[in-house]
C-alpha cells in the first residue's frame, strides 16, 4: 500500500487550516479509495477557496488603484471638501472620517450596549464605506478588540488617540505615519455592533475619553 494518499491528506489538511477551512480529517481506518476520494473533494474545496481569495485580493487592489486615481483627478481641495473641510488645503488640521453618514449614538450615553458609558461618536454608514483618517498621525495599532471589533489606533503629534472601531477591513499597518484625510480602513460592523458604524473614539493623551463631536468642532468642521 503506499503512503502517498495519507501524505497528500496531510498537505491538504495543513492548507485548509492556514485558509481556516474547518474540514473533517478522514478517519485513520478509513481504506485507501476513501482516502483518495476524500483528499480529492477536500482539494477541490481549496481551489475554489484560493481562487475565491485571489479574487477578493486582485477586486480589493483594483479598488485602490481607482481610488488613488479619483483622488488624482480630483485633486487635494476637492478631496477634503468631500470629508467635510472647505478652507486651505495647506492649513487643514483635521476632516470627518466618512463622506456621508448619519449621526447615531452620541458620547456618554449608557444602555444595555455598554458595559459603562458610550465612549466615544457612532456614524452609522454601510459595509465597505471608506474611512479616513480625521487627522494625521502614526498608526500605532491594528487588532481585533472584543467589544471594539476590528480597530485601529491613530495617535496624533500631541499624544491624542484616535480610535476607529467596528471596521471591516483595514488598509493601514501599525508604524505607518497616515496623513490627514488618508484612507485608513472601510466601516464594517465587527465586535459588539448592531449594525455597520464607525465608533470614533478621541482620547487626549491616551486617556479617558472626550466627546469626539467637540473635538472635530473645535478645529471648525461641522459634523
Ligand atoms: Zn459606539
Amino acid at each position: 500500500m503506499s503512503s502517498l494518499p495519507r501524505r497528500a491528506g496531510l498537505a491538504v489538511a495543513a492548507v485548509a487550516l492556514a485558509l481556516g477551512l474547518d474540514m473533517a480529517a478522514p478517519r485513520a481506518d478509513a481504506a485507501p479509495e476513501t482516502l483518495v476520494r476524500e483528499n480529492t473533494r477536500q482539494a477541490d474545496a481549496i481551489e475554489l477557496a484560493l481562487q475565491v481569495r485571489e479574487r477578493q485580493q486582485s477586486l480589493s487592489s483594483l479598488n485602490r488603484l481607482a481610488d488613488a486615481r479619483d483622488r488624482a483627478l480630483l485633486g487635494r481641495k476637492a478631496v477634503l471638501a468631500q470629508y467635510g473641510y472647505h478652507g486651505d488645503p495647506d492649513a487643514v488640521v483635521a476632516v470627518l472620517p466618512l463622506a456621508s453618514y448619519s449621526v447615531s449614538a452620541g458620547f456618554g450615553l449608557t444602555g444595555p450596549l455598554w458595559e459603562a458609558e458610550h465612549g466615544g461618536q457612532d456614524f452609522g454608514s454601510y459595509v465597505g464605506d471608506q474611512i479616513v483618517a480625521v487627522a494625521a498621525g502614526v498608526v500605532t495599532e491594528v487588532a481585533y478588540s472584543g467589544p471594539y471589533g476590528l480597530r485601529t489606533i491613530v495617535t496624533l503629534p500631541d499624544g491624542t488617540e484616535v480610535w476607529y472601531c467596528h471596521q471591516d477591513d483595514v488598509s493601514v499597518y501599525p508604524g505607518q505615519a497616515v496623513d490627514v484625510a488618508d484612507p485608513i480602513g472601510s466601516v464594517g460592523s465587527t465586535g459588539n455592533s448592531t449594525g455597520p458604524h464607525l465608533h470614533l473614539e478621541v482620547r487626549p493623551g491616551g486617556g479617558s475619553p472626550i466627546d469626539p463631536m467637540d473635538w472635530l468642532r473645535a478645529t471648525g468642521l461641522t459634523p
